[in-house]
């Protein structure tokens, strides 16, 4: 069973800055993390590895800057196999269209070395872009049926099906899904911390690069920021106005009584 989980490296703040001018992530200075939601991939896909040792090979690949190298050797510190980084000027600008393509055929370089996937996991979004876009795209790309909100997956005994808990506004489902399948998942099992032996070996581990050339065939007209149908016309952050009151009485029955009227006089009780 080979298993790619894609991974984004985010930047570990909430403070996001645009480029006034390109309308992009500034990206610079700011410390990176592996996107939450890929961190749950990841887990399940290590799970089932944990049950099937010699069995389940994972693959980690990400798209973006050299920097996301670090978040990569964090993946194989927990137990992927191997991991790959899809990087070159030419994908800079990409939006999730361009990226979603540029990651199918990256896939499909991959699988030369690797074999041929069984299963896609990614999150279910990033939580920097938030569009939760990248993974049924990529399922678009690649022709695969697609399984949203995961979060538990296991597979029958021949690896030919998936059973899948999903969540739903109701609640939970279980779905069966035929193998090859894309799953994108979100919140599941609380994660596992690497060791340090391993986390000593994942720095010297070989990260292998994926650039423009290696992709033959690839479509100019769809990588990069002239390929992305996307145009941002405008970001900001909304101004948040509140009129608060500290209500600073020391008897707590008085501040509530004084709380009571400032609900009423707001018309709120
Ligand atoms: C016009 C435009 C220009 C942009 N230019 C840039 C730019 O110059 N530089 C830049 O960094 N961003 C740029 N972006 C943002 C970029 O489009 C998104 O970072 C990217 O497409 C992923 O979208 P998302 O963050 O919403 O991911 P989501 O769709 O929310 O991600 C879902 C899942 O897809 C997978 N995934 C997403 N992105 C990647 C990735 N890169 N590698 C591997 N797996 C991934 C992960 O599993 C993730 O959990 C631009 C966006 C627009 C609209």
């Amino acid at each position: 069973m080979n298993i790619l989980v894609c991974v984004k490296q985010v930047p570990d703040t909430t403070e996001i800055r645009i480029d006034p001018v390109k309308k992009t992530l500034i990206r610079d200075g700011v410390p990176s993390i592996l996107n939450t939601f890929d961190a749950f991939a990841l887990e399940q896909a290590l799970q089932l590895k944990d049950k099937n040792p010699a069995n389940v090979k994972i693959v980690v690949a990400s798209m973006g800057p050299k920097q996301a190298e670090t978040m990569l050797r964090d993946c194989l510190a927990v137990g992927a196999n191997s991991a790959y980084l899809i990087t070159d000027r030419k994908f800079g600008g990409s939006d999730t269209y361009a990226t979603s393509y540029i990651l199918s055929k990256a896939m499909k370089k991959i699988e030369e070395e690797e074999g041929s996937f069984d299963m896609i996991f990614c999150g279910k979004q990033a939580i920097d872009g938030d569009t939760a876009q990248v993974g049924p795209e990529l399922a678009e790309h690649l022709g695969l049926h697609q399984i949203t909100y995961a979060i538990n997956i296991t597979l029958n005994e021949d690896n030919t099906t998936a059973l899948i808990t999903r969540e739903v506004d109701e609640g939970k489902i279980v779905v069966e899904a035929r193998i090859p399948v894309l799953v994108t998942f979100t919140k599941t099992d609380d994660l596992r911390f690497a060791s340090i032996m391993n986390k000593m070996k994942s720095k010297k581990a070989e990260i292998k690069e994926i650039n423009y050339e290696d992709l033959e065939g690839i479509d100019d007209t769809k990588i990069g920021l002239k390929g992305s149908p996307t145009r941002v016309v405008k970001s900001f952050t909304p101004d948040v106005k509140t009129d608060g009151i500290i209500i600073r009485e020391d008897d707590p029955n008085e501040a509530f009584e004084k709380f009571a009227e400032e609900l009423e006089k707001a018309k709120l009780y």
